[in-house]
C-alpha cells in the first residue's frame, strides 16, 4: 500500500493492552490511573481478524507491542492466530523483559520471529529508577531469548539526560558483548506533557559524539537491522553495533516512515505523532462481512500525515501504552 506521499506501508504495530507491570518515567507515571476498560480492548479473535485484513491489502511486518505485551494471558493464542496468516512476514515483539525468561520459548515456538527489548539501563538502582523494575529479570529475559533462537533480538534505550547517560557506555559494552544491536532513542513527548523538556532532552547527536570519545564510530548506512528509523553504527574497537534514533532531531525522519498502529482499543492511528485516529473495533464488532474493515484501513492510509507533530508543541492525549510504542 502506498500513502499520498508515495511511502510504501506495510507494517503494522498493534498495541495488544494499555496495561503494564512497569512504570517507566517517560511513558507511564507512578500513580496513573487513566486505565482503559478491558471490554474496550479487542480479544484475540479481534486482532487476529484485523491483522488478516490488514494482510490483504499488504501489510507484511506486525509488531505486538503495548504496554507490556506479555502481562496479557493469551499473547502465545494472538501469535499461533496471526502465523496461521497468509502474507503475514515477519511477527516482531516489543517488550520490557520482565516476564520473557519463561515465555522466550513458547514465544518462539508460537512463530513470533524479532524481539525488541527495553533496556535503559545496567545498574539496579538506576533501572529502577527509570522503569520501577528489576533489571535482573530482564537481563534474564535477554539470555532466554538469545537461548530461544529468535531470528533477531535488538537493545532499545531511551536516552534522559541526567538520569541515564552514565549507563551509556555499559549498555554498548553488554551489547557488543551479547552480539545485540543496541538502538538508542530520543525522548518523545508521549503520554505526559512534562516527559520532554529541555533539560532532559538528550539529543542523539550529542550522545555520537560522546560515545565517539571513547571509540571510532562507523557509518553502516547499508545496515537495516528490521523495519525502523535508526541509522547504524559499527564501533570499531568494541564490535558494537548502535543505531541511533533521531525522532526530533533528524529532519528526514519521516520521509521512510512505513508503519501505521493499530491500538489496544481497536483505532487504526496513521501517525504517532498525530492525534488522527480510524475506530476499527465497532466494524470489527458488528460486521461480520471484512469489507468496511479494509475501506478503514484505506482511509486511514489516505490520513498518514507527512510528518510528526513533535517539534509543534504536540500535546499528547492519550498514553503511549494505549498507543502502542
Ligand atoms: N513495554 C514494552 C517495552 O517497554 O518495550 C513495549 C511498549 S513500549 C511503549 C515501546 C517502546 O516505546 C519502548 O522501547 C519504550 O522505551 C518506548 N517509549 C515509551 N515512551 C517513550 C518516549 N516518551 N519517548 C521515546 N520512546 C518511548
Ligand atoms: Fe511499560 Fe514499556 Fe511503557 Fe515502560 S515503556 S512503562 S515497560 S509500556
Amino acid at each position: 500500500m502506498n500513502d499520498t506521499f508515495g511511502r510504501t506501508v506495510d507494517y503494522l504495530r498493534i498495541s495488544i493492552t494499555d496495561r503494564c507491570n512497569e512504570r517507566c518515567l517517560y511513558c507511564m507515571p507512578e500513580g496513573y490511573k487513566g486505565w482503559e476498560r478491558r471490554q474496550d480492548h479487542l480479544t484475540a479473535d479481534e486482532i487476529i481478524r484485523a491483522v488478516r485484513v490488514a494482510a490483504e491489502l499488504g501489510f507484511r511486518k506486525f509488531r505486538l507491542t503495548g504496554g507490556e505485551p506479555l502481562v496479557r494471558g493469551d499473547i502465545l493464542e494472538i501469535v499461533q492466530g496471526m502465523r496461521k496468516i497468509s502474507g503475514v512476514e515477519v511477527i516482531g515483539l516489543s517488550t520490557n523483559g520482565i516476564k520473557l525468561a519463561g515465555l522466550a520459548q513458547p514465544l518462539r515456538d508460537a512463530g513470533t520471529n524479532t524481539v525488541n527489548l527495553s533496556l535503559d539501563a545496567l545498574d539496579p538502582r538506576v533501572y529502577r529508577q527509570v522503569t520501577g523494575g528489576d533489571v535482573n529479570a530482564v537481563i534474564a529475559g535477554i539470555r532466554a531469548a538469545v537461548a530461544a533462537g529468535f531470528d533477531r533480538v535488538k537493545l532499545n534505550c531511551v536516552l534522559m539526560r541526567g538520569v541515564n547517560e552514565q549507563e551509556l557506555w555499559p549498555l554498548v559494552l553488554f551489547a557488543a558483548e551479547h552480539r545485540l544491536p543496541l538502538r538508542l532513542i530520543e525522548l518523545m513527548p508521549l503520554t505526559r506533557t512534562d516527559v520532554l523538556t529541555e533539560k532532559n532532552f538528550l539529543p542523539v547527536g550529542e550522545v555520537m559524539r560522546l560515545l565517539g570519545q571513547r571509540d571510532e564510530l562507523i557509518p553502516q548506512p547499508e545496515v537495516k537491522i528490521g523495519h525502523g528509523p535508526a541509522k547504524y553504527y559499527l564501533l570499531k574497537q568494541t564490535g558494537a553495533l548502535v543505531g541511533f534514533v533521531g525522532a526530533l532531531t533528524n529532519l528526514q525522519f519521516c520521509e521512510s516512515c512505513n508503519k501505521m498502529r493499530l491500538t489496544a482499543d481497536g483505532k487504526i492511528r496513521p501517525c504517532l505523532g498525530n492525534h488522527g485516529e480510524i475506530d476499527l473495533r465497532e466494524a470489527l464488532r458488528h460486521h461480520s462481512d471484512d469489507t468496511p474493515l479494509r475501506q478503514l484501513f484505506l482511509e486511514a492510509l489516505r490520513l498518514k500525515p507527512q510528518e510528526h507533530q513533535f517539534r509543534d508543541l504536540y500535546q499528547p492525549l492519550r498514553p503511549m501504552t494505549a498507543i502502542g510504542g
